[in-house]
């Protein structure tokens, strides 16, 4: 059914385009539709599904990756079909999709990193956390990359969820990290690394940080490394104490757990990661690779929407270090022929519908971080992407979108014209049974396989 307002027998057939969370869960709220019933086909340019669950949450947070069996579940559904290793925007475009599909879903994430646009960014030693985190968990395209982790101090610039991630793992112990699926090259280097002191610095206060409680928590419960912080940097002025006062619970918890820590001595463990606030950098310094970082003191100033923004003074500093991780948030990249908009680096949408100057385009949706920007955690995009799916099949029951003639063979047979190997979920399957079997022996999770090879060898197997 589709245009015929659901008169004929066969099913609508949607196209979801990346294969992390939003689209899993767009996956599911589609193929639980009864009126229309919906076929499923989720493209991933990868030959790996889950998007950054496999590739973004920390290998030491096993649980919040466990989240991936309730993928799985959907995976398993009737009316499902992976397709890894299949690039839309490359071997497979835009146009292709609005012919084979009746409806696309887009909901390919922030693939990239925000940049801070200070001078010495490109220095070797500067990175982006993103890459650090694609590193360690294993993303085939990052494999390449080399860490110098020999100089003693580095600086991640953030006060986010990620900036926390990079800081703990960067002072993992042997114990904490060969549980965990981190890749061995990333272990070996972790553990060999000289990194004695790791600074977070965050641009505003204690107050408007944006990580959340229990990931700070555990900042304190680290067993190679001491968490500081100096008093002082708590101390806040009155419009930060008047939005503590008003703020809800995960600030206050953060705000308690940082009084805790501030009241701590070192206990001398091998590393400190201290937790500075109200500075920004304004250059990254060095001859042909990181040295330091000039950073610039701020104050908190009423902004136009009614929160606080940072304003640098006059009092500059140089924090020694030969490593900068900017964690300053991700950001999407657009789809060739699909409208985007480059200054929010998403998707123009009205809740899920795809809007071209300001009208919608029939049977083309978004979902997750190219929908709304690189906020929330994993659960935030259940609601989002079942929004977005609920508009998709109320423009499919009112005749609203266009219909294809395409045959679901036909997205394969144009594939293999183009000479794809297409993964299929069971060629998923034996890279997973594969990873979890080397992993095993070794009462780890899994052992990941880090390159393209390796990956689409196991998936033929
Ligand atoms: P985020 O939470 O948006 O944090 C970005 C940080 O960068 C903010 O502290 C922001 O400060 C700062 N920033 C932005 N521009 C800056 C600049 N030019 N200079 C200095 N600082 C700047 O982003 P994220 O850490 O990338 O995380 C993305 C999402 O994934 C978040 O929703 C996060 O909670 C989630 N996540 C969750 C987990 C978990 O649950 N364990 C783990 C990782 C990520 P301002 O506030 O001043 O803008």
């Amino acid at each position: 059914m589709t245009g015929d307002g659901g008169t004929s027998e066969r099913p609508l057939r949607a196209a979801v385009v990346g294969s992390g969370p939003a689209g899993f869960y767009a996956a599911a709220a589609l193929l639980a539709s009864e009126e229309p019933r919906v076929e499923v086909d989720m493209i991933e340019r990868l030959p790996t599904p889950w998007g950054l669950v496999r590739l973004g949450v920390a290998p030491d947070h096993p649980n919040l990756k466990s989240v991936s069996r309730a993928y799985e579940r959907i995976a398993t559904q009737p009316g499902f079909r992976f397709l890894g290793n299949v690039q839309v925007g490359g071997v497979l475009k835009h146009a292709d999709l609005v012919e084979l599909y009746d409806a696309v879903v887009y909901a390919f994430g922030a693939e990239t990193d925000r940049r801070l646009g200070i001078p010495g960014e490109d220095l070797p030693g500067s990175w982006a956390a993103t890459e650090l985190v694609a590193w360690y968990n294993a993303h085939p395209d990052f494999q390449h990359l080399s860490f110098d982790l020999s100089g003693e101090r580095a600086v991640v610039i953030g006060n986010g969820n990620v900036a926390l991630d990079v800081a703990r793992m960067l002072s993992l112990t042997r114990d904490e990290l060969t549980p965990t699926d981190a890749t061995d090259v990333s272990i070996d280097a972790i553990l060999g690394s000289g990194i004695r002191e790791i600074v977070v610095l965050g641009r505003r206060g204690p107050v408007q940080a944006s990580w959340t409680a229990p990931e700070l928590q555990e900042m304190g419960e680290l067993a190679g490394a001491d968490i500081i912080v100096d008093p002082a940097e708590l101390e806040l002025d009155p419009a930060s104490e008047a939005e503590l006062a008003e703020a809800g619970p995960i600030v206050r918890r953060n705000m308690e757990l940082l009084r805790e820590f501030a009241a701590r001595e070192p206990t001398g463990k091998p590393r400190r990661v201290r937790l500075r606030f109200r500075a920004s950098p304004v250059a990254i310094l060095g001859e042909g690779r990181v040295e330091a970082v000039e950073v610039v003191r701020n104050e908190l100033v009423p902004d136009e929407r009614g929160g606080l923004r940072a304003v640098p003074t006059e009092d500059r500093e140089v924090i020694p270090c030969s490593l900068v991780f900017r964690s300053i948030g991700y950001r999407g990249i657009g789809m060739p022929e699909v409208p985007f908009d480059e200054e929010r680096g998403t998707i123009p949408n009205r809740e899920g519908r795809v809007v071209d100057d300001g009208e919608p385009v029939p049977g083309v949706y978004c979902a997750g971080w190219i929908k709304r920007g690189p906020t929330g955690v994993i659960g935030t995009n259940k609601k989002d992407a079942t929004e977005t799916v609920n508009l998709l099949l109320e423009d499919a029951r009112a005749g609203r979108l266009p219909n294809t003639s395409a045959p679901p063979e036909s997205v394969l047979a144009l594939l293999q014209d183009r000479g794809v190997q297409v993964v299929a979920y069971g060629g998923w399957e034996a890279i997973d049974a594969l990873e979890k079997g080397r992993g095993e022996p070794h009462g780890r999770p899994r052992i990941k396989l880090c390159s393209w090879d390796e990956l689409l060898a196991a998936a033929r197997e």
